[in-house]
């Protein structure tokens, strides 16, 4: 039976050894909740690090360890001391994590890390291998992994895999900045399916991979080598029922099952009905604004101080990578602010913040969420924030108030919060009183929107989306028809040539002869190419035609001394070896004034590109543009040309980063067709990689054999990965 694999830093469990005796527990975090049912309904297998480093576990406990991870359908990554420094404290957590989250200035560029992370992701890319079986799905998770769909792509072309990143996908201009982007950008693309919380950071992403990589993209599609490769949001939910009915059961306790902490929270109420408890929950981390909310807290406090006494600040910081310079500096920054802010307005009876620097159990998390009337959440960035998601998932009777920083993933789910931007003090301090004063009808509207949400759209359901998504990937993987020509079709390619006696071959340029260059002047032959031609050209029994969207100049003068026939600009003129060029319909070049200026208008505006002119059509060339302004003058431009042109008998065609204005209808399929009539042909072989070469795989007879370079939907009946495919396939008809 085949399984899923997931694939993520920390396996979800708890090791310990205690008195020489390992313990485990399954850890309740929410991923393992949401992947439950991906995890131990089916079969599945998780793959990670226990938390144990090599040198950290006895070597009399290495069995039982590896029986307990076992018992929770896991597996395990063996990591050493050396590995956690480079690949978790230091690229993980020193360079991707700062820059992702647009911290720049903090993100360290260091070698030795970087060829750690390329090691340990090797490490799990074995794990992974040794335990995978055809048919199986791989899930892998978030920044410390990234490389990781690729390296097990490499061993195992047919998997499905999926990725998902937890946190966010910085904008290119920053993305650019790292010195492994590349690197990053293949190991991810590895996947089928790449997850993201929000459209803004999967706009993001497939903004990098189309101006690092230069690969196309479609909408939220890449096509990469032989492969269509997905990009999707999948905003991560909570537990929602679990949340929920703790709450209730916490709303039902009684003095005997009260936690000391709840008893303190309700006397606190108790003793001043008035005043309210503002809650703040994060890890102790640069990104999550906690210096900000303190400084607006205090901004608060002296802007609207008849809320002395009647308002705390309850603050929960969890230590979090404390050996990382810069979360050093943050401790005594947020240690002082604390401590000048409750020296500053603390009276007899009354202390502002109450900050507790520690992590707590998850009944405490409860009692915090249901007893606080405002929850203040302010990350300067973070991919999702499910605090605040937990704390309106615990206000059961619908009371309370989120405000929530527009620069967390979350806000784009929660737009019924009191968003700010985390960076306006003083829009955070009238937000505050804002909170406080909120009627609780709108309280209770406000939070039932966002409830019914939550509640809808849970972890298990961004689970069970990100699967289905990626089974439907690994089904389109066989929606196009062309099929590819490995060695067995390749050969009963060549029983047929072999049988035939009257060949012809009818081979496009641009894209299937040649790569595509910035430059269309630069794409010239190479002398191995001619040759290849001159060779094909050879037998009695074979012809061979270049069929082209380029001018005949061109055409004529690369050729020259090769005995080829000639047709260029898609059909419209052709040329027999040793005589003169001629037309195959008639044409006329009247509209050439009219169109000229308006592609000038259009090359004016978009920086890169240019037009080229041929006897009887103009292009307007934009693969040196910038990718998205490239596209977009593009639509425009077919739009106005096409109105310019509708009665006029122009042809608008959109090619490989070009559009060309032409006359009349004719195309590569008429000119082909045109050029075999009468004549007995019993092998027809045309080859070609974009819109205008479909013509000739449509108008063809059935019986040739039509040949796509790069996958997509295509009329062909066959299809090769690239150029050098080409040049392969082409070598076997000569050898
Ligand atoms: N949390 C916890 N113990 C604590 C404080 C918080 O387990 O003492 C949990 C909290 O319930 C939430 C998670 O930690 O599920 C924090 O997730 P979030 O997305 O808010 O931030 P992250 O730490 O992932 O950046």
């Amino acid at each position: 039976m085949s399984k899923t694999i997931i694939v993520s830093n920390r396996l979800p469990l708890q090791l310990s050894i205690e008195n020489g005796q390992v313990h485990s527990a399954p850890s309740v975090g929410g991923l393992a909740t949401g992947l439950k049912s991906v995890h131990r309904d089916n079969n599945g297998l998780w793959i990670g690090w226990t938390g144990l480093t090599v040198e950290e576990t006895p070597s009399n406990l290495q069995s039982a360890i590896d029986t307990a991870v076992q018992d929770q359908q896991c597996a395990a990554v063996e990591l050493t001391q050396e590995d956690m420094d480079g690949f978790y404290y230091g690229f993980s957590n020193r360079t991707v994590w700062p820059l992702f989250h647009y911290f720049m200035e903090y993100a360290e560029f260091n070698e030795e890390n970087w060829e750690i992370y390329k090691t340990v992701n090797r490490k799990f890319a074995q794990v992974v291998i040794d335990n995978l079986e055809d048919g199986d799905n791989v899930w892998v998770h978030d920044y410390q992994l990234m490389l990781l769909p690729q390296m097990i792509r490499e061993q195992r072309p047919n998997i499905s895999i999926g990725f998902f990143l937890h946190i966010p996908f910085p904008s290119f201009e920053v993305f650019r900045t790292l010195p492994w982007r590349d690197e990053i950008l293949h190991g991810l693309l590895g996947a089928d399916l790449l997850g993201f919380h929000t459209y803004d950071y999967e706009r993001h992403f497939l903004s990098s991979v189309s101006r690092i990589l230069g690969y196309e993209v479609s909408f939220n599609a890449i096509t990469y080598k032989d492969r269509v490769i997905k990009v999707d949001s999948f905003p991560m939910g909570i537990d929602y029922e679990k949340f929920s009915a703790f709450a209730k059961a916490n709303h039902e306790q009684t003095d005997t099952t009260q936690s000391e902490l709840q008893r303190r929270l309700d006397l606190h109420a108790t003793a001043t009905p008035d005043a309210k408890m503002i809650l703040s929950i994060d890890r102790l981390d640069y990104t999550k604004g906690i210096a900000n909310r303190l400084k607006a807290f205090e901004h608060f406090l002296e802007k609207y101080p008849d809320y002395s006494e009647k308002v705390r600040l309850v603050m929960l910081a969890v230590p979090s990578r404390a050996n990382v310079p810069q979360y050093q500096v943050l401790k005594k920054e947020i240690d002082e602010l604390v401590g000048r802010i409750n020296g500053k307005f603390s009276t007899v009876s009354w202390t502002p913040v109450w900050y507790f620097y520690r992590s707590m159990p998850f009944n405490n998390l409860i009692d915090l969420y249901t007893s606080c009337d405002v929850a203040l959440i302010t990350p300067i960035r973070d991919g999702m924030n499910l605090v605040a998601k937990e704390y309106v998932a615990t206000r059961t009777d619908r009371t309370g108030v989120l405000i929530l920083s527009e620069m967390a993933g979350a806000a784009k789910e929660m737009n019924e919060a009191l968003l700010i931007n985390p960076n306006n003090l003083s829009l955070i301090a009238d937000t505050i009183k804002q909170a406080l004063e909120m009627p609780v009808e709108e309280q209770k509207k406000r939070n039932k929107y966002m409830q019914s949400r939550l509640k809808r759209y849970n972890v298990e359901k961004w689970a069970t989306d990100f699967m289905k998504k990626l089974n439907a990937v690994e089904h389109n993987r066989n929606i196009v028809k062309a099929k590819h020509v490995n060695e067995k079709r390749q050969h009963a390619i060549m029983e047929k040539f072999n049988a035939a006696s009257k060949r012809i071959f009818f081979l496009d340029y641009d894209g299937t002869l040649r790569g595509f260059v910035n430059n269309p002047e630069d794409a010239k032959p190479d002398a191995e190419l001619l040759e290849m031609i001159k060779k094909l050209q050879q037998p009695k029994e074979n012809e061979v035609v270049i069929i082209s969207g380029r001018d005949s100049v061109t055409l004529g003068e690369w050729f020259a001394d090769v005995p080829v026939t000639l047709i260029s600009e898609h059909g419209v003129l052709k040329k027999a070896y040793g005589r003169e060029w001629e037309l195959t319909e008639t044409m006329n070049n009247d509209w050439v004034p009219t169109i000229q200026p308006v592609l000038q208008t259009f090359v004016d505006r978009t920086p890169g590109t240019f037009i080229e002119e041929k006897n009887y059509s103009l292009a307007w060339h934009y693969r040196k543009a910038d990718p998205d302004l490239g596209e977009q003058r593009a639509n425009e431009l077919s739009n106005v040309i096409r109105e310019l042109t509708s009665n006029n008998g122009l042809t608008v065609l959109s090619g490989n980063k070009v559009i060309e204005i032409k006359s009349s209808n004719v195309h590569k399929g008429k000119a082909a067709n045109n050029h075999i009539l009468n004549k007995d042909y019993d092998f027809i072989f045309s080859i070609g990689d974009d819109w205008t070469d479909e013509f000739m795989f449509q108008d063809l007879p059935e019986s040739a054999i039509t040949v796509k370079v790069g996958v997509a939907n295509t009329a062909a009946r066959y299809y090769v990965d690239d150029t050098d495919q080409v040049r392969e396939l082409i070598e076997s008809f000569i050898a």
